[in-house]
């Protein structure tokens, strides 16, 4: 349904506001209730109306004004198709038409209205990294809502979209108010619904509430909001993240989602929409959410209101993309920023190999109608004791150009430029370089330094702020705990045996992995009950963890089998912890008048090994030998 004619650009939306039917009835007649509250739909722009977005959606010249082609254009745009939802809303029940689907909406509303809810003032982009990732997320979230309606048949397909696309309406209300106001609209979701007469058909049942927990009960197949919460994963699992940190239970619910067939209909999914993307002119490079074209001056006069040189205002600005999910993202902001507050006419990012003294150049943003080409040069001795400088005193610098040479300074055509360090820890550090060059103006050290500090003192933050979020998520991901034995679960432990595997090989040290399984104990629930069955494995696992040494990992790889991980660890050492092992456990068992023993197989790092499949297989066939063998014993690494 979204094909290569899908998209518009401004001009043809003009086109089509111009040639619009004037006897058809204006939006703002059908406001027939004034309200006195803010009314965000004043604001709500437009997918299309966000400049960068914009930028990247190719011109159609043949977009033609048929229902397919709006029907297409509001696929692609749940801001304008929740503005039109209200606008149908007035109608609908004059007209007594459902309103299930994009194209009963277009149906109800009709050509002219559908192109001047499109047609909203443009906004800037600083700062709309949350929203581009919200768009991805609801496109994502509306097309698996389609494919599993599509397969399941509990509800229409097109209807399953239109509830997929406006699945985030709360959150984007949420960013648009930040965005446009600099705080969120915070009002119930019941409010909103009256005020914005939203049929509650289509948004009421599993509205997400911003911070709140979700029900897992919903996420059944059994009703058409459980639908959508299961695409809402699917899309997760595609990597089609939401900008919100998701609470624990969504990632929870996201982990247990994870099986062999979801990811295949991830992938599925993933090819889906990079396909559409590439049928809209975006490239893949946009998921990483760096604008590819630098802003022009005019533009930024246009769409900056705000007095220049404020920090107050900059810093304001540089938070805004506290949710930025990547450095460039981040970089891309504050070089918009030095044009937009500052008054730059040209901001350039620079990586900074010391060792072999190469310099990575890159406009980001410049007000010259001929931008610069990234390009790889060595800098100067003496620009090499700037950026020296930069580090050290940290503190802006200003580097002026002496002589001519082959240096920074020459590539960028500047007479003097100021240097603020980014990221001065890196082991590459990075720079920004700022100057008025096209227009000539000159460079305050002291007040353009500070405001310069500032401007990389607030994106350093921005940058270890988005690290350390990175690696929440990431621990947070793995950190899952087995609730019976409280051990780390599988996943935890194959992460970990991967994460030693690799250093083991990289530092060329040893590396053990035990695999544990209790002895019949099938018989043991048989004869002493299940409840007793969890305590015998509690148990175990006490003696496991008490056993092993702090660096080492113990892991429930399965029911009654656990898996340890011996870094450093030699196969000698090893078969000596495996026997302290089940004499340990053999003890606890007699303690507690339970025959409770344990089988091992013993595996150890091969140079060959080139997975832990391939060392936990081994470890798995030594527990196998060791079974066979009559139980409460271990053996070792049998081929
Ligand atoms: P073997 O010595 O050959 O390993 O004998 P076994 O009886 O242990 O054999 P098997 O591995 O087939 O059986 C494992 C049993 O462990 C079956 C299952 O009921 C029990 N089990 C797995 N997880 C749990 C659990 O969480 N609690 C309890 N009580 N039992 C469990
Ligand atoms: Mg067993
Ligand atoms: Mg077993």
């Amino acid at each position: 349904m979204l094909g290569d004619r899908v998209v518009a650009n401004r001009t043809t939306l003009e086109r089509f506001a111009a040639n619009s039917d004037p006897r058809e009835v204006h939006p703002e007649q059908l406001n027939v209730q004034a309200t006195d509250t803010i009314n965000p739909l004043r604001s709500l722009p437009s997918i299309l109306a966000i400049r960068d977005l914009r930028r990247r959606i190719r011109t159609c010249p043949i977009l033609g004004s048929s229902h397919e082609d709006l029907v297409n254009l509001l696929s692609l745009d749940p801001l304008t198709t929740l503005r039109c939802l209200r606008q149908a809303q007035s109608q609908v029940n004059i007209q007594n038409r459902p309103l299930n689907t994009i194209s009963d909406l277009v149906s109800c509303l009709g050509r002219s209205l559908v192109m001047r809810a499109l047609d909203t003032p443009v906004v800037s982009s600083v700062g709309t990294s949350a929203i581009r990732e919200l768009w991805l997320h609801s496109l994502a979230t509306a097309a698996a809502a389609r494919a599993l309606a599509e397969s399941s048949g509990v509800m229409d397909p097109e209807a399953a979209y239109l509830r997929g696309l406006l699945h985030d309406i709360m959150y984007w209300l949420h960013y648009l108010g930040l965005h446009d106001r600099g705080e969120p609209f915070e009002l119930p979701a019941s409010q909103w619904i009256e005020q914005w007469r939203l049929p509650k058909s289509i948004v009421t049942t599993n509205l997400p509430q911003i911070g709140g927990d979700r029900d897992p009960h919903e996420l059944t197949m059994e009703n058409p909001s459980a639908l959508i919460g299961a695409a809402e994963l699917l899309a997760e699992l595609a990597d089609f993240n939401h900008p919100e940190d998701r609470d624990s239970l969504t990632r929870n619910l996201l982990l247990s989602a994870v099986t062999k067939e979801s990811l295949v209909l991830a992938s599925d999914l993933r090819i889906k929409i990079r396909n559409l993307l590439d049928s809209c002119g975006i490239s893949s490079s946009f998921e990483e959410g760096e604008p590819e074209q630098t802003e022009s001056y005019e533009d930024l006069r246009l769409y900056s209101s705000r007095s220049l040189g404020h920090q107050t205002e900059l810093i304001g600005s540089l938070l805004h993309c506290s949710k930025s999910t990547t450095y460039r993202g981040i970089v891309t902001v504050a070089t918009s920023a030095a044009l937009r507050y500052l008054d730059f006419d040209r901001a350039f990012f620079v990586r900074w190999n010391q060792e072999s003294n190469q310099c990575w150049v890159k406009a980001k943003a410049d007000r010259s109608t001929c931008p610069l080409m990234p390009a790889t040069l060595k800098p100067t001795e003496e620009e090499a004791q700037v950026l020296r400088a930069v580090l050290t005193e940290d503190e802006p610098q200003l580097m002026r150009r002496k002589i001519r040479t082959n240096g920074l300074m020459d590539l960028l055509g500047a007479d003097s430029t100021l240097i603020v360090a980014l990221n001065p820890e890196f082991d590459m550090p990075t720079f920004l370089l700022l100057d008025r060059s096209i227009t000539g103006r000159p460079i305050k050290v002291v007040e353009d330094g500070l405001n310069a500090a500032a401007l990389g003192g607030t994106a350093s933050i921005l940058a270890d702020n988005l690290r350390m979020r990175l690696e929440r998520i990431r621990a947070q991901r793995f950190a899952l705990i087995d609730p019976l034995t409280r051990l780390a679960n599988r996943a935890v432990g194959l992460h970990a045996l991967e994460r030693e595997m690799a250093r083991a090989k990289r530092e060329g040290s040893s590396l053990s992995v035990l695999m544990i399984d209790l002895d019949e104990f099938k018989t043991i629930n048989d004869r002493h009950g299940h409840l007793v069955g969890d305590q015998a494995l509690r148990k175990t696992a006490s003696v496991l963890k008490k056993v092993v040494r702090k660096s080492d990992i113990v892991c429930r790889y399965g029911g009654e089998e656990f898996l340890v991980v011996l870094p450093d660890t030699s196969a000698d050492y090893a078969s000596i912890l495996a026997t302290r092992l089940f004499v340990a456990v053999e003890d606890a068992g007699k303690d507690r008048n339970l025959g409770v023993t344990v089988s091992i197989g013993l595996a150890t790092l091969r140079a060959d090994d080139e997975s832990t499949d391939a060392l936990v297989n081994r470890a798995d066939m030594a527990l196998y030998a060791s079974k066979s063998r009559g139980r409460n014993r271990f053996s070792v690494d049998v081929d």
